[in-house]
């Protein structure tokens, strides 16, 4: 690194917020984070913020870093972050879905059977027969009669996604980490491949480490370095609903195998529902995030209502209170993409959703590449250089 550049974060969401963390914790050169709004207001505020073991190798061995730093986090929190376990809940509603259900568990057992005591997935998953579920599980409100199957993860449990973000915030600031919020990168300089210089709010300024953290906008601003990401979206609507009468019991995080819905009680007893659609990487497309409106779609509000109804019948029924969408980035295998890319002095950290889990291992990926100049254990799983066409120019 040439004197005194320092290091430019773009986005001050989680995955910025977990990086400058981490820089700032291993170098004393500058450390800078632009963010064109409010601090953590995007993609991180909206989020329903659970983390839970499931995903493959490369995920579990992730997040056991994650676990691992929010244990410590949430010893002597500076944020208030929160943390309340919920369990997941996975039901189904059809003999299709119930099948589908038991082969990924199957499957699953079966890999953690192969690793012979060595895989990081440990955490118990089992398939529940409908007849079992309530002599298994408190679950007073749920109707098993439309049940066909299930699979419960007890180790699952929900954040405060903004303020788990400004809890890594805070601690990049004691390391001297300077944030600029809405203050928006405009422009990134790329000669002969090697990264020169990023404009902010229209001014230039040398730079030679930069790494975009931008969520949603990661394709826009990679584009701005030449560089074409593997990366598309989905819509994530949230709707927040008020029982008419109180729920009284917390309930697991609920979600339908075959609509995609998911439902989560909060502390306040209000409840909120999503929908993440079944589809992958190939039905995803481009969303421009400034012009994504925030009104949860009225036809799956309809559906999903039906699908609250069918398996919460005893509920009264809800009030809309707020409504809110995301917008969830999707690669084609479903992991992040972290690190180098071709153009030198440009990383990117890009989510395929998760990146409340994930950020806290992001952080540490960058910080090893671009201070230690290691690649990193995760290098194989996370590198851009893994989709046949893309490089990087380790
Ligand atoms: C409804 C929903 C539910 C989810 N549920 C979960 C879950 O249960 N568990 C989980 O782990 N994950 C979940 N996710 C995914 C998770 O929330 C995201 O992966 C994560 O928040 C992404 O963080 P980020 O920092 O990459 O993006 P963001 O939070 O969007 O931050 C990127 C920031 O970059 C800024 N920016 C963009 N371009 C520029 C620029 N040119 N200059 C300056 N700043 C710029 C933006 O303003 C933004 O603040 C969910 C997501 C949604 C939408």
């Amino acid at each position: 690194m040439s004197e005194n550049r320092g290091y430019h974060i773009i986005g001050g969401g989680i995955v910025g917020a977990s990086i400058a963390y981490h820089l700032g914790r291993r170098t004393d050169e500058p450390v800078h984070v632009y963010e064109k709004g409010r601090l953590a207001s995007e993609t991180t505020r909206k989020s329903l913020a659970f983390f839970g073991f499931y995903g493959d190798e490369t995920q579990y061995r992730m997040k056991q870093y994650g676990m691992e730093l929010y244990n410590g986090f949430l010893s002597s929190p500076r944020a208030d972050p929160g943390y309340v376990t919920t369990g997941l809940l996975n039901v189904s509603t059809t003999e299709e879905g119930a099948r589908a259900l038991q082969e990924e568990v199957a499957e699953r057992n079966e890999r953690l059977a192969d690793a012979k005591g060595t895989a990081v997935d440990t955490s118990p998953v089992d398939f529940i027969a409908p007849d079992d579920l309530k002599r298994a599980a408190v679950l007073p409100f749920l109707d098993t009669d439309v049940v066909t199957g299930s699979v419960f993860r007890p180790q699952v449990g929900y954040f405060r996604p903004r303020e788990l973000a400004l809890e890594f915030i805070e601690r990049a600031r004691d390391e001297g980490v300077v944030f600029h919020e809405h203050t928006a990168v405009t422009d990134l300089t790329v000669e002969d491949g090697v990264l020169s210089g990023l404009s902010v709010d229209g001014e230039w300024r040398p730079a030679d480490e930069v790494i975009s953290a931008a969520g949603p906008w990661n394709p826009r601003v990679a584009a701005m370095a030449g560089v074409d990401l593997p990366v598309k979206h989905t819509l994530a609507p949230v709707l927040e609903l008020k029982p008419k009468e109180p729920i009284p019991y917390t309930l697991p995080w609920i979600t339908h195998r075959e609509s995609g819905f998911s439902i989560r009680r909060n502390a306040d007893g209000r409840v909120l529902m999503t929908n993440h659609p079944p589809g992958g990487y190939e039905e995803a497309t481009e969303y421009d995030p400034e012009t994504v409106d925030d009104s949860f779609p009225p036809d799956l509000q309809s559906r999903g209502l039906e699908v609250l109804e069918s398996l919460l019948p005893t509920v009264e029924t809800f009030d809309v209170v707020d409504e809110r969408v995301g917008i969830r980035s999707s690669t084609p295998d479903k992991n992040p993409i972290v690190g180098w890319t071709r153009v030198d002095g440009f990383s990117v950290a890009a989510f395929s959703t998760s990146g409340i889990q994930l950020a806290p291992a992001t952080g540490n990926v960058i910080a090893d590449q671009l201070i230690d100049d290691d690649p990193s254990e995760f290098y194989e799983g996370l590198s851009v250089s893994r989709f046949e066409s893309y490089v990087d120019h380790k």
